[in-house]
């Protein structure tokens, strides 16, 4: 462990790596929303190797027997996860964690596994990816050009982000607009490109070395809907996973998972679903302590295709954690100059 500089005081932390899609991006042929490979083969290689020499991986049953008070940890906790349920994730990363011995918890929105359904954002992508035109309205943006590839994914990014603010029920209306603006006519049911796992996958892979939690069914920004219809959302994710899986699942992750979205009355909701743990995405790592005071808003770290090499390592290191700290501690300072200076 001598060629990488390892942290030394995390034994009592528990690191969770949140990770979407594998995937080589290169080549030309569509292969889904870009935000969302988190990083190629090669990269997910070098970073699985880190894992594996610096911490100790465990799985989600490991996790949840020490919650319930069984016994201790290893040192260096670590537990690598994946949301939304994509065909790669079996496909190209488990192979790579196959090899280092870590095994993976995948997060599924039921609703998207096992019926050929695409995610929205795959749709849009797809849209302004093999549309015609190079410029028109679009709806929730307004005039925009989208000539070449760049400003294609740039706008996929900002549709996306647009449409996450809409109520969820009127997300497929949203699509229809935007497919009918490029002159791509495609939905969720019908896109050329098959990108989540079936139920027959999950169980092979679930008899084997992975484990599956909930990710709601739909996948909506349970913040944005009324407490009981998120609950609906998190509970029935919860008796779906059950019944496919033979048994019921252990852990559950907020979709988006940021502090605005997801409410105390959504953890709650989870809690009594029967997850026994829950996942956000307020970055991590995280103290054990904290781990067990909030067991269903557990934060992880965001991989994305550019925390490669360094930016990756700060990552596990807790970088995120100390900027987010910094701009709190900022925010409280402009508040007191700000208060001293109106009075
Ligand atoms: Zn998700």
């Amino acid at each position: 462990m001598s060629d990488v500089m390892l942290p030394k005081d995390r034994a009592s932390q528990l690191l969770v790596l949140c990770y979407h899609r594998v995937a080589d991006t290169g080549g030309g042929a569509f292969n889904g929303f870009l935000p969302n490979v988190s990083a190629d083969p090669r990269e997910f290689e070098r970073q699985m190797s880190l894992v594996a020499r610096a911490y100790t991986p465990i799985g989600i049953e490991r996790l949840v027997e020490w919650l319930d008070g069984g016994g201790e940890l290893p040192e260096r906790p670590a537990l690598v996860t994946f949301d939304d349920g994509y065909l790669d994730n079996g496909e190209v990363a488990l192979p790579i964690m196959r090899r280092h011995g870590i095994r993976p918890l995948i997060f599924l929105a039921t609703d998207y596994i096992g019926n050929g359904r695409a995610f929205p954002w795959d749709v849009v992508a797809y849209c302004l990816a093999t549309t015609r035109k190079t410029g028109g309205k679009l709806p929730l943006l307004g005039q925009a050009t989208f000539a070449d590839e760049a400003s294609r994914v740039r706008l996929a990014s900002e549709w996306m982000a647009a449409c996450k603010e809409e109520p969820a029920d009127e997300r497929s209306e949203w699509l229809r607009q935007l497919a009918e603006a490029t002159d791509v006519p495609v939905s969720s049911t019908d896109l050329p490109w098959k990108a989540c796992m079936d139920w027959d996958l999950v169980r092979r892979l679930a008899a084997r070395d992975v484990d599956f939690g909930g990710h709601t069914c739909s996948h909506p920004i349970l913040s944005r809907m009324p407490p009981g219809e998120a609950a609906r959302e998190i509970a029935d994710c919860f008796d779906r996973l059950a019944v496919e899986l033979g048994r019921p699942p252990l852990a559950f992750a907020y979709p988006n998972g940021s502090a605005r979205d997801f409410r105390p009355d959504d953890e709650r909701a989870v809690a009594r679903a029967g997850f026994k743990i829950g996942f956000s995405l307020e970055p991590g790592p995280v103290g054990l302590a904290s781990v067990r005071e909030r067991p269903h808003a557990v934060p992880r770290i965001y991989i994305g295709r550019r925390d490669s090499g360094f930016r990756f390592w700060l990552k596990i290191k807790g970088a995120a954690v100390a900027m987010g700290r910094a701009r709190q501690a900022l925010r409280r300072g402009l508040s007191i100059a700000g208060r001293a200076g109106a009075r």
